[in-house]
């Protein structure tokens, strides 16, 4: 199984991708995970990506799915895994399923209003240690400031910050909206209310999930 998580920034994909990844055993495969690692490591391609992330654009199709047909091929995502923040364009939606094509898919789209997404990811607060989320109202931490599961000191992202958030979403609009047109017109795509509590979003996840045979 190939789970994709669409939506835009702050939509939830990185949140419910991780529950579900929690129930099914699935590896949730984060795009963004994988670039600000190699950043933080000093790789490559993290240097070759850190300046793009930090304007809110989009690194090239070729060095993401790179970094994604790699962590697909790793023994722990045989039986399945969660892709979360790729595809991004209709380009990389091609490539997976050329790396992966005889996979079956199920397509989750997180439809969320336009002041959700800047309320969620302005109080979006990050570990740099462990990669724990946080949110300063939604999801706060037990101490503020602190990860509840590492101790490590809660920052914000800095492509968070309110202009880096404006540029995202318009990259979202241009490159991204269209890959939902493309998704929807598969028979795989299942498009989900976002609002609301990360329990309720799952509840209606895991309804839909159920619907296709696979209850979480
Ligand atoms: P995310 O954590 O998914 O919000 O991604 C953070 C940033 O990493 C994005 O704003 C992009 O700059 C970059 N990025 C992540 N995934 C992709 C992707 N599939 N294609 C291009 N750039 C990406």
């Amino acid at each position: 199984m190939r789970l994709i998580f669409l939506g835009a920034p702050g939509s939830g994909k990185g949140t419910l991708g991780e529950m579900v990844s929690r129930a099914t055993g699935f590896p949730r495969v984060s795009t963004g995970d994988l670039l600000r690692k190699a950043v933080r490591e000093g790789a490559p391609v993290g240097r070759k990506a850190e300046a793009i992330m930090k304007a809110g654009g989009l690194v090239d199709d070729a060095t993401v799915t790179e970094l994604v047909r790699d962590r697909i091929a790793a023994p722990d995502c045989l039986g399945g895994y969660i892709l979360d923040g790729y595809p991004r364009t209709i380009a990389q939606a091609r490539a997976v399923e050329a790396i992966d094509p005889v996979r079956p898919e199920i397509v989750l789209d997180l439809a969320v209003g336009e002041e959700t997404i800047v309320n969620r990811l302005s109080g979006r607060r990050v570990c740099p240690a462990c990669g724990a989320v946080f949110h300063v109202t939604g999801m706060p931490p037990k101490t503020a400031g602190v990860c509840d599961v590492c101790g490590g000191e809660l920052v914000q992202r800095p492509d968070d910050a309110p202009s880096t958030v404006r540029e995202r979403l318009r990259v979202y609009r241009e490159a991204t909206a269209p890959l939902e047109d493309y998704y929807r017109g598969k028979s795989t795509y299942r498009a989900v209310d976002g609002e609301g509590y990360a329990e309720d979003v799952y509840a209606r996840i895991a309804a839909v999930m159920a619907g296709e045979g696979h209850p979480l």
